[in-house]
């Protein structure tokens, strides 16, 4: 196994540090405590080229491997995670469906425009009464005179209230459960189409979370993804992706934690020392970077299983990434704001930012106990 990053993955290494570094870092604050959008840092991204990090050139994307993509992400939420889900949403669960399943127009005419940043994608799958049962979607879609008609909300949807184009799943026959679900897109200004709430959350709080609300919002015959009935496969497949840039936004919260932790503990002095010099914070030190780096690896190698585009092997480490990344992420920000002691429980330091920002890399794109079965199904059937 060969852990040495390729040069094009040690330049973007280096591009999206710099930037997190000098741009996203110092402004992070600002945009927790305003719940601003930050699109200052989504243009930037755009004209680095992150907001198309995987897909060909031919589409205006980046035309980098999915290590790359890994890396921008980790990278991206070292300096601020809200910035890191913007990118992860927008890149995996909008464009990724687009560009695998759709038609070389939905290419050409919507996908050419995301891939710059031009335009923002969401991806809505998420209802008041289909969480993790991605199979209880309410909303529907009927071929009406050569054109879809969705009805229905769906909601938490991340980068909701910003998008050019939504791309939802919908119930196209009903009575036979997941089956029944087709996937579309859905450009912004189609009458019909609307933003509905806008969440305000515990973390992640400049990223815009919304519900969409579609009321007999028609749209053209040619907006479906795949064949009528592959919604759910879609989104399955979509997820299994999303996962990766998941984990990847987990791993560089924890980075940024352990980043301030370190750098507290040799500066804070009590009992006549640095807090460094106790063993106790030196074994919390220890922990996390030990975790940390097992969780690199992990998010890497389902990097790289993406990159072969076996699916099986894939879904199973993304689902291994996502759910020990996270996992690690709580546990280093936890740490993180017990090294900083009372002053950790305060905003004047970014550490109660990262322990908020990183427990939702415990829920979205399928909560923990959604991983523990993925990963569980897939090991079973290794065994059969
Ligand atoms: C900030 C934010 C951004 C989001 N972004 C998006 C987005 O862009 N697009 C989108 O479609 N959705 C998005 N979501 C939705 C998110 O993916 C869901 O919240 C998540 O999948 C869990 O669904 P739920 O909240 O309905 O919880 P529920 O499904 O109701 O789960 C509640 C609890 O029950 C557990 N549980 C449920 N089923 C099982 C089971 N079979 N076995 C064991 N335990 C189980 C869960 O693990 C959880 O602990 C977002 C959510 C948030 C908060």
């Amino acid at each position: 196994m060969d852990f040495k990053l390729k040069e094009e993955q040690q330049m973007v290494r280096e591009m999206c540090r710099s930037f997190a570094e000098n741009e996203l870092k110092p402004k992070a604050e600002h945009y927790d405590r305003t719940h601003e959008f930050p699109w200052e840092h989504v243009k930037k991204l755009s004209e680095m080229g992150i907001m198309g990090v995987v897909y060909p050139e031919k589409y205006n994307g980046a035309g980098m491997d999915y290590l790359s993509y890994a890396i921008a992400v980790e990278e991206i939420s070292r300096g601020c995670a809200s910035t890191g889900v913007i990118v992860s949403a927008h890149n995996s669960l909008c464009l990724s469906p687009i560009y695998y399943f759709g038609t070389d127009e939905h290419k050409e005419k919507i996908l050419s425009h995301l891939t710059t940043g031009e335009w923002i994608g969401c991806f809505g799958i998420t209802e008041p009464e289909a969480g993790s049962d991605a199979a209880g979607t309410k909303t529907t879609a009927e071929l009406k005179n050569g054109k879809w008609v969705l009805n229905g909300t769906k909601n938490f949807i991340t980068n909701g209230g910003v998008a050019n184009i939504a791309v939802v799943t919908a119930v196209t026959e009903k009575g036979i459960g997941h089956k029944g679900l087709s996937f579309f897109i859905v450009e912004k200004g189609t009458p019909g189409f609307s933003v509905g709430k806008t969440e305000d959350k515990l973390g992640i709080c400049a990223s815009s979370t919304t519900e969409l609300v579609f009321d007999n919002c028609q749209i053209p015959e040619g907006n479906i993804l795949g064949k009528k009935g592959d919604g759910f496969k879609i989104a399955m497949h979509t997820l299994d992706g999303g996962r990766v840039g998941i984990a990847a936004q987990a791993l560089g919260i924890a980075q940024a934690a352990l980043d301030a932790s370190a750098e507290y503990a040799k500066m804070r002095k009590q009992f006549g020392k640095p807090i460094a010099d106790f063993q106790a914070i030196q074994w919390m030190i220890a922990d996390m970077a030990t975790e940390i780096e097992a969780a690199r690896l992990l998010v890497y190698q389902a990097a790289n299983y993406m990159q072969t585009g076996d699916r099986q092997r894939y879904s199973k480490y993304s689902a291994m990434a996502k759910l020990f990344a996270s996992e690690v992420s709580h546990r280093a920000t936890h740490k993180a704001i017990q090294i900083f002691g009372g002053y950790g429980y305060t905003k004047d330091y970014p550490v109660e930012r990262f322990y908020r920002d990183s427990r939702i890399t415990e829920i979205y794109e399928g909560t923990s106990e959604v991983q523990r079965l993925v990963i569980a199904a897939s090991t079973l059937r290794e065994y059969k």
